[in-house]
């Protein structure tokens, strides 16, 4: 049955014609990267390096940084191991809810609608060097080769200043997308960068005008929002047209039918807590690209969440 499928699911991604989708985790630190092992995952897809430093009053020195990021990268890279595993680091993404006290903006009206993610590295330049010199240096004393993307990317040109920056370290450069305008602007962002990564939590929060914390407005915060499906399907597009990545690391990639209809629009990998990982990867074995790409067309030509839903599993027999 449906519960045993899921329980011996042991990857990778692949849906039962065969299109490899990438089932990752996110991870805050070590410990959590080293239990994600325990997990069906193919690597790492979200490393949100904020959420280790959430308890520091100073920025932690160079030598302390890029400790950190090794222990993060050797849980999947062992040196005999898997040289291939897929890790993407983000830059601190300091602000609203994950505020850091040495990346503090001061009082703000709406901390949301403030200077928060990729906003305060911009105003703080060094901050973001040393974190990228942290990064660079790991993945050197480690062989590997992580992808490093920017948070709270607005503009095609915040993008192309990140990626400057880190294609000088020699690394993978990238963005998420969870902010409407970079959804809207996608075919331009992805010009800029190597892949992107939907971050449909705060895209959900930004595209709907509800914050993501609210019991409230739960009803409107919910990804099957056929406004936030338009918005992830704009930027799956404009990545098959150009081939590069298009991941999604908000919990969306925790759902497993959700994860069809990504995996229908065009999204590649599906990043989320490591224990969504084997409800995900046992429903796409279960349906052809084919299904996935009738259930997203369907789920988008509906104007409420719950019909989405409803229309997405049909094609798929869910
Ligand atoms: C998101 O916004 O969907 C996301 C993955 O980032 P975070 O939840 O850390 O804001
Ligand atoms: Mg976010």
């Amino acid at each position: 049955d449906a519960a045993e499928l899921v329980s011996r699911w042991s990857g990778p991604g692949r849906t039962a014609d065969g299109l490899d989708v990438s089932i990752l985790a996110n991870v805050q630190d070590g410990a959590s990267a080293r239990s994600a092992t325990d997990f069906p995952v193919q690597g790492i897809g979200l490393f949100r390096t904020e959420l280790a430093f959430l308890d520091r009053a100073k920025e932690p020195d160079a030598a302390e940084q890029t400790a950190l990021y090794r222990e993060v990268i050797e849980a999947f890279v062992p040196s005999a191991g898997q040289p291939d595993a897929k890790i993407v680091i983000r830059t601190l993404d300091a602000g609203s809810d994950k505020p850091l006290l040495f990346a503090d903006n001061g009082t703000e009206a709406n901390p949301a609608l403030g200077v928060r993610g990729l906003r305060v590295a911009f105003g703080n330049p060094g901050l973001l060097d040393r974190q990228l010199d942290a990064i660079a240096a790991a993945a050197e004393a480690t062989g590997s080769s992580p992808w490093v993307m920017a948070p709270m990317v607005a503009t095609a040109t915040e993008a192309r200043d990140f990626a400057a920056k880190v294609r000088a370290r020699g690394l993978v450069a990238g963005v998420m997308i969870e902010i409407p305008s970079a959804a809207l602007l996608a075919p331009s962002i992805l010009a800029e960068v190597d892949f992107v990564s939907i971050g449909t939590n705060d895209l959900t929060q930004y595209t709907m005008a509800a914050d993501r914390m609210s019991a409230e407005l739960a009803y409107l915060t919910d990804p099957w929002q056929p406004a936030v499906l338009a918005l992830i399907n704009m930027v799956a597009s404009a990545g098959s047209a150009t081939g590069k990545s298009v991941g999604v690391c908000g919990e969306a990639a925790a759902d497993p039918l959700l994860a069809c209809v990504l995996v229908g629009m065009g999204v590649t990998s599906l990043s989320s807590a490591p224990a969504a990982a084997a409800g995900v990867g046992a429903a796409l074995g279960q349906v052809t690209t084919a299904q996935c790409r009738a259930a997203a067309q369907a789920a988008l030509a509906t104007a409420d969440p719950a019909d989405a839903r409803a229309a997405a599993a049909a094609p798929l027999h869910a």
